[in-house]
């Protein structure tokens, strides 16, 4: 993978361009994509976003997200373009498999790939330009830092703005985690000098749920939570019944494995939800516990030292009994 900056010289060649993130794409996965877009946009390419899966309505707001293909819904349209792009620009995720149904297409693209990421491990074999840095707080991050350097920075307007704003303030937890530096807070006043209204960017994406989401909330933290004080751990299980009788939507999820964090002593805390094709494992913690390197043993997943994800394959039922194996195995971690 050859650095990122090499491809500057070629951003004023206007060119056909995919922009992709992974599956069930957050604020910063959306954020950034769409960031990126009006970026190249603004330089004359033809952008077209995929998202491999459906997103949450709270990003619906964004500039540019009523255009953004959903490859899911629209496979031979998204085939077709992914096959005719001359660069697929791929946000916000470290492996194929995050592109779930998508990543056949990526595979045999012909177009050049280039990664724009934060997460450990990244395949960088896949690529052919990019830039990975784990330390980084968000993609949206690294897409404000690849625009300031790029000689275009006029280019970064209130619309981009906004779309990087959701990324960084997302995946910091609102500037709360440590990966809140100064230069996060210095991309903040860049993005406020160009008008950003950050209350509104807040708004849009925490106070835009229905009501069924927050006495859903009310249900699982009274009746699926459980608490492990011996290995300062939480689990939240929740079965297909629950997601049917509150209508639970893509996204009105979001958020809910962090509640647990918040009860003095508890290091790391985790959610499991009975989707359809699988089990899908959420894991958040604080202070040392390595979110990532758990994931990977124990649950085929990956991410974050402080945030991850995984799946299995497994019933409810035994997939949450192996979680509670598995934090007694790690006990010494978690002490
Ligand atoms: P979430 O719990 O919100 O789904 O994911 C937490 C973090 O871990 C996000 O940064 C997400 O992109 C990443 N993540 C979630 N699931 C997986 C997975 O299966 N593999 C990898 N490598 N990362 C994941
Ligand atoms: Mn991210």
């Amino acid at each position: 993978m050859k650095p990122i900056q090499e491809i500057y010289p070629q951003l004023t060649t206007p060119r056909k361009v995919v922009i992709t993130m992974h599956q069930k794409p957050d604020p910063d996965a959306m954020g950034s994509s769409l960031g990126m877009a009006g970026f190249l946009r603004q330089l004359g390419h033809l952008v077209t976003v995929i998202s491999p899966t459906n997103w949450p309505d709270f990003l619906k707001w964004m500039p540019g997200c009523k255009d953004v293909m959903d490859y899911e819904a629209q496979r031979e349209k998204c085939d077709q373009a992914v096959f005719e792009a001359e660069w697929i620009f791929c946000l916000d995720f470290n492996a194929l498999y995050r592109t779930k149904n998508m990543a056949a297409s990526l595979e045999k693209a012909k177009g050049v790939r280039i990664l724009i990421d934060h997460h450990e491990e990244p395949q960088t074999h896949f690529f052919q330009y990019g830039i990975s840095m784990i330390p980084k707080s968000s993609t949206a991050e690294m897409v404000f830092e690849f625009i300031m350097g790029s000689g275009h920075a006029d280019k970064l307007g209130l619309e981009v703005a906004q779309c990087l704003y959701a990324g960084v303030m997302a995946d910091t937890g609102s500037f709360r985690f440590p990966v809140a530096t100064a230069s996060v807070h210095e991309m903040v006043a860049e993005l406020k000098k160009r008008g950003l209204n950050h209350s509104k960017v807040h708004e849009e994406i925490y106070d835009n749920y229905l009501e069924n989401r927050l006495r859903f909330l009310g249900h699982v933290l009274l009746n699926r939570m459980e608490i492990f004080y011996e290995y300062n751990s939480a689990l939240i299980t929740i079965p297909k019944g629950d997601l049917l009788r509150f209508n639970i939507r893509t996204g009105d999820t979001e958020g809910l494995v962090n509640y647990p964090l918040s009860i003095k002593g508890i290091k790391m805390a985790a959610l499991v939800i009975d989707r359809d094709e699988e089990r899908k494992w959420s894991f958040r913690s604080k202070d040392e516990f390595d979110c990532n390197t758990f994931a990977r043993r124990y649950f085929e997943g990956g991410g974050h030292y402080n945030a991850a994800g995984g799946r299995s394959s497994d019933t409810l039922e035994v997939t949450a009994k192996k979680f509670k194996q598995s934090i007694q195995e790690v006990a010494d971690q978690l002490k």
